[in-house]
């Protein structure tokens, strides 16, 4: 697939008025560079640019460098993270910044396979990591991306091949060596102009060659998918308004965090002598959770619990657990 050769000098050019000023955008030769990329990278995971800003600040004054982020404690570092969820994204954080300090200098290796052998990095934060920290001709190929590019070629993403489109037309691409620049600029591009609803074609640098703008038959953008989900929660709760809580569970994103005993089918547990006190909805980024909240009185509770004051505590909870905290407080009012 073939894409006009003037794309990348006129995104550059749209970037170098338009981009916005944001934290982590620091300059070329900043020692600052790695360690600001690596932080936003691993906080725009599923969280949208404005959200993650003030996290990003509070973050950096906090741990300052690398290294101060990797002598840290996983509960400080947690506690830092709080509110912005996702918490693995935190403890992948964590244990990355480690390993790059101990065993590469604290610098980023230089191959993707290097790359991809950090905890919490994949294809996509390797490719821009390679290419925002070493400005090596890589893209990673997130929503915007995909979206900028099925939009100019007029063609439904699940139709391209995105490595292949980017590897034919490589050449066009980084023919500036703004390399960096050039990875940047096409997310800020689909973020800003060619947007998910409501694109400003009119008024956008790419609109001559650009064949979604001239066709009458226009694709329709890919929605993103909605996951749904159905989790019953159980509650053992004491009169001290305690609540007994497992790291062992294997609720992906909350695996290994505090939580009451959580049945996605509920018949296969034995929910006699439960009550049930609510049903609601939990919304976490993609995913949609319909939680059915059940509690008992207890004096005793599996080995696996122990049991956590509902009003304070030391250690960490999530906020998904948190709402059930809420939630559970009710019957001591
Ligand atoms: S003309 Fe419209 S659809 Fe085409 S790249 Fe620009 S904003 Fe996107």
């Amino acid at each position: 697939m073939h894409i006009n050769p003037i794309l990348s000098k006129k995104i550059l050019a749209w970037y170098d008025n338009n981009k916005r000023k944001l934290p982590w955008r620091v300059g070329k030769k900043s020692p600052k560079k790695l360690y600001y990329r690596l932080l936003s990278e691993f906080m725009l995971q599923q969280t949208q640019v404005k959200t993650v800003i003030p996290y990003f600040n509070n973050f950096t004054k906090k741990f300052k460098t690398l290294k101060s982020l990797s002598i840290s404690s996983e509960r400080e570092v947690l506690k830092t993270w709080e509110g912005l969820g996702y918490y693995r994204r935190a403890r992948n954080l964590l244990a990355c910044s480690k390993k790059l300090v101990r065993d590469h200098g604290s610098r980023l290796p230089y191959s993707l396979e290097k790359i991809k052998k950090l905890p919490g990095i994949g294809d996509y934060t390797g490719n821009a990591l390679l290419g925002l920290v070493y400005n090596m001709p890589t893209i990673a190929v997130d929503g915007n991306v995909k979206r900028v590019f099925s939009r100019i070629l007029n063609k439904e993403e699940n139709k391209i091949n995105f490595e292949n489109l980017i590897d034919k037309n490589k050449k066009n691409f980084f023919k500036t060596n703004r390399n960096a620049d050039f990875v940047e600029a096409l997310m800020e591009f689909g973020a800003l102009v060619c947007k998910p609803k409501d694109p400003n074609c009119l008024t956008c640098c790419l609109k001559k060659t650009c064949k979604y703008f001239k066709s009458k038959n226009k694709i329709r953008s890919s929605k993103r998918k909605m996951i749904r989900k159905n989790y019953n929660v159980f509650c053992y709760i004491n009169k001290k308004k305690q609540i007994a809580l497992t790291k062992e569970n294997k609720i992906g994103f909350l695996k290994n965090f505090y939580l009451p005993t959580i049945i996605e089918d509920a018949n296969s547990f034995n929910n006699r002598n439960w009550k049930f006190l609510k049903n609601y909805q939990n919304p976490i980024s993609n995913l949609k959770l319909n939680i059915n909240l059940y509690y008992k009185f207890a004096k005793r509770i599996p080995q696996s619990h122990n049991w956590y004051s509902l009003e304070k505590n030391k250690e960490f909870i999530p906020s998904f657990t948190k709402k059930i905290f809420k939630q559970i407080s009710t019957l001591f009012k």
